[in-house]
């Protein structure tokens, strides 16, 4: 099969995918083989290839084939598999699989596992035209939704459904979104549904659009934040989706006392106990969350904003995404 594979780590202006012929995934007992229809291109991929999440381990193996958003169609299947069909419409999202045996992965937060493999940085990922995933970590597609429509709910979809319920959001509060890529889009539109004053907050004016588009009660661009809500009335919540030091250092800034900030990216925070703060991290989602997020999708609760690109771009894919030029989420298609 073609794939995009990563051989070293490097910048993304060096061009550090390199577009090659690599043997097809052999399929074991438990898994199925996915011919891939669209995979997304998430800003943490850019992380993984510049080697931002070595300290964590990040990528485990190299060479490694990127892609963690992934929707397609099951062409084969193990002899373990249950449940699943040769030619069913699936998705395989970040959380590739845990060990299902934990204290974690028992209790229903298998997103917390601590022997958790993440798509495309523990194994391979899609940016390619297959590959293999255990067949209890693999989820039908509403009938509904377009595999374009479907794949950014796989990676931002799903890690905006989990931080919002975890952010506890509820009618009445003010809630900022900051960063309006991928997983902001979803999270806006999740905590308007649970009824929220949503504030959209970017660098760009184009993802401003998009929010607005999205039914953003406000746009703002980032540096205009601080002075205007100073003077409107702070927040209640921020949902944090941009792994800036900026973003983190607004968020106090426009967060009122008692208020509480979602933490979705990497990065550090400093604030006082004076305030009163509540910080609350979220990380990727649960087969449950995956399965409820897809739910809305096929309800018309949420929509996904998205454009479709040759997998043969991806570095000019991951290069535009670092510059700040795709609204909404980006999928290459093999
Ligand atoms: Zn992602
Ligand atoms: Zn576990």
């Amino acid at each position: 099969m073609k794939a995009q594979l990563l051989t070293k780590i490097g910048s993304i202006e060096t061009n550090p995918l390199i577009y090659q012929e690599v043997p097809t995934p052999e399929v074991k007992s438990n898994e199925v083989l996915i011919r891939i229809k669209a995979c997304g291109v998430c800003h943490s991929n850019i992380h993984m290839i510049e080697g931002e999440f070595q300290e964590f381990g990040i990528p485990s193996k190299l060479p490694i084939i990127p892609g963690h958003e992934i929707t397609g169609i099951i062409e084969e299947k193990g002899k373990d598999v249950e449940g699943l069909e040769v030619n069913q419409r699936v998705g395989v999202q970040v959380l590739y699989e845990s060990c299902r045996k934990c204290e974690y992965c028992t209790t229903g937060r298998e997103n917390l596992c601590l022997s958790k493999k993440t798509t495309g940085e523990r194994c391979d990922g899609g940016y390619a035209e297959y590959i293999v995933a255990p067949y209890d970590f693999i989820y039908s597609l509403p009938d509904n939704l377009s595999f374009e429509e479907a794949t950014p709910l796989f990676c931002a979809g799903v890690t905006a459904y989990r931080a919002v319920k975890r952010a506890s959001i509820t009618f009445g509060q003010r809630v900022a979104i900051v960063g309006i890529g991928g997983v902001g889009h979803m999270a806006l539109q999740l905590a308007k549904l649970a009824g929220a004053e949503v504030i959209a907050i970017d660098k760009y004016d184009k993802q401003l659009k998009l929010a607005e588009e999205l039914g953003a009660e406000q746009i703002l661009l980032a540096r205009d934040a601080e002075a205007y809500l100073s003077k409107e009335g702070k927040v209640d919540v921020v949902m944090l989706h941009a792994p800036s030091k900026d973003a983190i250092d607004l968020s106090f800034k426009i967060l009122k006392r008692g208020g509480l900030v979602l933490m979705a990216v990497l990065g550090n925070l400093r604030f006082s106990f004076a305030e009163e703060y509540t910080i609350i991290g979220s990380v990727m989602g649960t087969r449950k969350d995956m399965k409820e997020t897809l739910r809305l999708a096929s309800l018309g609760k949420i929509r996904t904003k998205w454009k479709a690109y040759n997998l043969t771009e991806a570095n000019d894919v991951l290069l535009r995404l670092k510059r700040g030029e795709i609204v909404g989420r980006a999928l290459l298609i093999p």
